[in-house]
């Protein structure tokens, strides 16, 4: 599904640059659920910004789905992460003035979907995480939880191979990210192969594999042994 090969991306501070990530070699299969760790400041969301082709290495490999991902022009980056990409983050990014259903429906706009059958989809996906009767909610009318699963379900509308999270519980309290994990790992049982980046050990180990950072190094790389429903608490 993914692969990375000996990938480095520095960032220019004035006069010198700051060795973000130094070497990243990385392989996720389909059905994979990855949690990516690391303190503050380790190239995380460098990394994960990249694998989104969000930002670009300056070398490496970078294979997704068999496809070299280098020099992407914006539009032809654009079109790859629509076809292969959903994106969940921290503080939801919804947008405040289109309601729960709208929000869900944008991407498949971006897909040349037409109105009516954006609608339905918006709604099947609304109901597949629960809140078909808050469809007509604006984001401020939603709790934390129910805004994340608004953007899960507007992640999962254009139907992507691989689902990327940039801390997804990071804004909601415990029960609720608990619950919000719990339905992601829902969707790996279904299938969807998911990368995440966390900093919370607990939610770490509600994925099936962690890979540590250090410094923009990987220090470790190792799958989650317990049965995961045990790690739900
Ligand atoms: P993490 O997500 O693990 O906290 P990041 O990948 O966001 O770490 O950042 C890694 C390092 O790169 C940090 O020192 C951060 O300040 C720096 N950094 C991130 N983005 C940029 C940028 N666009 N320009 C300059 N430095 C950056
Ligand atoms: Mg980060």
């Amino acid at each position: 599904m993914l692969k990375i090969h000996q990938l480095n991306k520095s960032y220019p501070i004035g006069d010198s640059s700051l060795h973000v990530l130094k070497g990243i070699n990385l392989n996720v299969e389909e059905g994979e659920m990855v949690a990516i760790m690391g303190s503050s400041g380790s190239g995380k969301s460098t990394l994960l910004n990249i694998i989104g082709m969000l930002d670009e290495a300056d070398s490496g490999e970078y294979i997704l789905d068999g496809l070299p991902i280098k020099n992407l022009t914006e539009k032809k980056a654009a079109v790859y992460r629509n076809k292969f990409l959903g994106f969940i983050f921290q503080s939801f990014n919804l947008i405040n003035y289109k309601n729960a259903a709208e929000n869900v429906a944008l991407p498949l706009y971006y897909q040349g979907i037409k109105r009516k059958e954006r609608q339905e989809q918006a709604m099947f996906h609304l109901g597949k995480v629960g809140l078909a009767d808050w469809a007509k909610h604006l984001p401020k009318e939603l709790s934390g939880g129910q805004k994340q699963r608004v953007a899960i379900a507007r992640a999962l509308a254009a139907n992507p191979k691989l689902l990327l999270a940039d801390e997804p519980t990071g804004a909601l309290d415990t029960k609720t990210s608990h619950d919000i994990m719990a339905f992601i790992q829902q969707l790996n049982d279904e299938g969807k192969t998911i990368l995440m980046v966390t900093h919370e050990e607990d939610i770490a180990n509600m994925c099936k594999r962690i890979v540590r950072l250090k410094d923009g190094v990987i220090m470790e790389d190792v799958k989650v042994t317990q049965d995961r429903a045990e790690n739900y608490v």
